[in-house]
């Protein structure tokens, strides 16, 4: 994987942030402002239009990086500042190698989670999309630890992002404006969890549309 598989990846996180934008508005009104789907759409909008302007030959790492930079300027909210920190943590777990393979992509998935967990505080089960991206990093160390090729990995680690996705709807909020309902906040899916889902799901396509 290279460069191109983060651009392919950045790119199809966007699609499907649009193409979901209004279902992340509607879980954010349940428990939260009503803002999410626009807040995410509006930061992988700008940073498609920004990938337009950037020439190939950037290693994956500092492009991730300055993604993350350029995600956090375009999002308010606690999702740009989430988003792009979770970005810049990725991008600096890959270095300046202009090629990573499973390993490092399981490094980058930690980096991203451990940079959230710094700005954040929050804990698994704080209904965040830290359920998401937790298990996720978890279920991709895993897998290739184990020996799984790539392919087999990335549906698992999809798989464990979905499962604490919906998870999620179980738990009562404890950090961002969900947590001011309290119990309130229990029989709603959270809508972070849910976007990062589907950033995970974009990397598992990225990587089998053959981009690496
Ligand atoms: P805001 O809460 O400022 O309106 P968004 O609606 O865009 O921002 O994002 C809300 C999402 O941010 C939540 O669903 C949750 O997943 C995530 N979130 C909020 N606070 C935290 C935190 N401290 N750590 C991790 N994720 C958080
Ligand atoms: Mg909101």
């Amino acid at each position: 994987m290279n460069s191109r598989t983060v651009r392919a990846w950045l790119r199809l996180a966007a699609v499907s942030i649009q193409e979901q934008r209004d279902y992340l508005t509607q879980l954010d009104a349940a428990i939260g402002d009503a803002d999410h789907g626009s807040n995410m759409s509006r930061g992988f909008t700008a940073l498609k239009t920004w990938l337009d302007t950037r020439d190939d030959d950037v290693a994956p790492g500092p492009l991730l990086m300055a993604a993350g930079v350029t995600l956090a300027a375009a999002i308010g909210g606690a999702s740009g500042a989430l988003w792009g920190t979770a970005l810049r943590g990725a991008g600096a777990a890959l270095g300046e190698d202009a090629e990573f393979d499973g390993l490092q992509l399981a490094a980058a998935l930690e980096g991203a989670l451990d940079a959230v967990v710094q700005l954040g505080a929050a804990a698994a089960g704080d209904k965040t999309m830290v359920d998401a991206l937790g298990p996720a990093a978890q279920a991709l160390r895993e897998q290739i630890g184990n020996g799984a090729g790539l392919a087999a990995a990335l549906r698992a680690t999809r798989q464990a992002g979905e499962d604490g996705m919906k998870a999620t709807a179980l738990m009562q909020a404890r950090k961002g404006r969900a947590s001011y309902l309290g119990e309130r906040s229990i029989g709603h899916q959270d809508p972070g969890a849910t976007s990062t889902s589907l950033i995970i799901s974009a990397l598992e396509e990225a990587v089998n549309s053959g981009c690496d």
